[in-house]
């Protein structure tokens, strides 16, 4: 798919996000927050990209028109042309990055907009990335042709799928570039390897890892497995306050006031004690969409292939691949590809 492909990577990757609403596996209630989450991301990409160049042009009136038109689309740009186009667009872009830099540092008020328009950069990058994300899991479910339509707030949306995805593609490489761009998309240098957090790229990586999870339940009126006991579920039983494998029976909690002992009318239910995670897989459609990949690994011919040089494991190397034009997708299950990533 890609001539830039690394010959050989490790990867590292979220597996599920804590604190927030994981969809089910599948059915309408995921295609529903799916949508939801995916057109509000795009706004929210829109308006902090909005802001972050409303900044940059504070900080050097007329930059806006000056930067770098947005690349061309995946097809546009014929294959062995994607090089030489790339390296004069990275050209480009970091001209700007250090004649914006210098105008960031010279008053204290450009400091601080200096730094709300890298904030709103990333931000929006971030935002960019979830929308893509979020919109592309519908595929699995509903062809690309879908019409949707969608209540939020006070406003109906109604659009194609394919053309919500597009333009979350189209802005995952616009955000990407302004950030990486001109306000660096950092390469680390970890235990030996150089490695890549660049979102543009990742982003690119088109499987994730789902956890096999044990989730443990227990009768709350006598703490044994509830398939085990006699207590029926919603009926009530005279019992008393007890603590099973440190949760309340009354209130599930690990930590309450309940005194252990004390008689209690209790409907009987489950609770729960706590999610064992199993195994993990690689999967084409991760259970919560946004746990994917956090970072590849990069080799030495990448390296080569796009500084010229192997770089020195102190040096401050910054990403050029998210000014690149688009390289394609990888997706699942190529397993001559997969093998290098592990
Ligand atoms: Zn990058
Ligand atoms: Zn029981
Ligand atoms: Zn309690
Ligand atoms: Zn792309």
């Amino acid at each position: 798919m890609s001539d830039r492909a690394p010959a050989s990577s490790k990867i590292s990757s979220l597996i599920l996000r804590a604190d927030v609403r994981i969809p089910p596996p599948k059915g309408p209630a995921r295609q529903q927050q799916c949508c939801i989450e995916g057109v509000n991301a795009i706004e929210k990409a829109k308006r902090a990209y909005g802001r972050a160049l409303g900044e940059l042009d504070r900080l050097f009136p007329g930059v806006i028109a000056q930067l770098p038109q947005t690349p061309p689309g995946v097809n546009k740009i014929p294959r062995g042309h994607g090089r030489s186009y790339g390296k004069q667009r990275v050209e480009q872009w970091f001209s700007w990055h250090y004649r914006l830099k210098a105008a960031g540092i010279r008053t204290k008020a450009n400091a601080s907009t200096w730094r709300q328009a890298e904030q709103n950069a990333r931000e929006s990058l971030k935002h960019a990335v979830a929308a893509y994300n979020w919109l592309d899991d519908l595929i699995f479910d509903i062809p690309p042709s879908s019409e949707i339509l969608l209540d939020c707030d006070v406003k109906t949306h109604i659009f194609i799928l394919d053309d919500a995805i597009t333009e979350a593609h189209d802005l995952v490489h616009r955000t990407g570039e302004l950030v990486g761009g001109i306000f660096g998309c950092r390469l680390k240098h970890d235990k030996g390897d150089w490695k890549s957090e660049c979102q543009v790229s990742i982003s690119h990586l088109r499987f994730g890892f789902s956890p096999g999870m044990l989730v443990r339940h227990l009768c709350n009126v006598c703490g044994i497995d509830p398939g085990d006991c006699d207590h029926e579920v919603g009926e009530e039983y005279m019992s008393t306050v007890n603590r099973f494998e440190g949760h309340c029976n009354v209130c599930s909690k690990a930590e309450c006031s309940h005194i252990i002992g004390s008689a209690i009318r209790l409907v009987a239910c489950e609770i729960n004690t706590g999610i064992e995670i199993q195994e993990v897989s690689l999967v084409a459609r991760p259970r919560d969409p946004l746990a994917r990949v956090s970072s590849r690994g990069i080799d030495n011919e990448e390296l080569i292939d796009f500084f010229g040089f192997l770089p020195d494991p102190a040096a401050h190397l910054l990403c050029h691949e998210c000014m690149y034009p688009c390289a394609g997708f990888k997706y699942l299950p190529d397993h001559q590809e997969l093998r290098k990533y592990f």
